[in-house]
């Protein structure tokens, strides 16, 4: 089965040139030259990556790519790009896009960076299922229905967005807290860095794995008793974090 990639720019000769060296490297190829035909072709084919050019007719990229993140459209779309104050657009602004391309590119980069995506993709899929499956089997033992989660003296409250230790409030900054939430869900599972980045800062974010790692090291500034040695948040070598509790 081979991913669909949506290739929207309106200059017929690069739409062309991109159509065909997609299709060579045996991907299926839909193309669009317009804003409002990317949307339609976007809605209806549910590609598995969008290559998506900025000035485009009737509606531009960032406009393309807002709407789409907005209706919950989650694969990756890569920006094309030809001038720089339309990279600060794309850099500056959470429009949702995964990476951009500066034009003039050769195909070998595009090749990568489109592969990058769809590897990233797959990982992440991956990582939902065996979650899913882990929380399934967790299922059969009766649900937490209190809002507050204790781990020893770490208390989190979550309808009232409130983290204690030893009975005092901790003053977590909101990615923080969502971080230590996310953990929390998923005590004692691997999580890598990257699905991190996914679930916690989400589609909107263009960047990189090193965020986790500093949120976590002011994370556990907060709640690990020695900070050098953590005992709640663990680095798994090679892999990510996971949650002790
Ligand atoms: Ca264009």
């Amino acid at each position: 089965m081979s991913e669909t990639i949506l290739v929207v720019e309106d200059e017929p000769s690069l739409q062309e040139t991109l159509a065909y060296n997609l299709q060579k490297q045996g991907y299926t190829v839909e193309t669009a030259g317009s804003g409002l035909a990317a949307l339609e072709a976007a809605r209806r084919l549910r590609p598995d990556l969008i290559l998506l050019d900025i000035m485009l007719p009737e509606l531009d990229g960032v406009e393309v790519c807002k709407t789409l993140r907005r209706e919950s459209f989650q694969s990756p779309i890569i920006m094309l790009t030809a001038r720089d104050d339309e990279i600060d657009r794309v850099v500056g602004l959470e429009i949702g896009a995964d990476d951009y391309l500066t034009k003039p590119f050769s195909m070998r980069e595009l090749m990568a960076r489109v592969k990058a995506q769809l590897r990233r993709t797959l990982l992440i899929r991956d990582e939902m299922e065996r979650l899913q499956s882990e929380d399934y089997l967790r299922a059969s033992a009766p649900p937490a229905l209190q809002s507050a989660r204790s781990f020893g003296n770490l208390t989190i409250n979550e309808t009232r967005r409130e983290v204690t230790l030893n009975n005092q409030p901790l003053a977590l900054k909101p990615q923080e807290y969502d971080l230590l939430t996310f953990f929390a869900e998923h005590r004692g599972q691997m999580l890598t860095r990257e699905f991190i980045l996914e679930r916690v800062w989400g589609w909107d974010y263009i960047g990189d794995s090193r965020t986790v790692d500093v949120h976590v090291r002011w994370l556990r500034q907060k709640i690990e008793t020695d900070s050098a040695n953590p005992t709640r948040i663990v680095t798994v070598r090679g892999g990510g974090y996971r949650f002790e509790g």
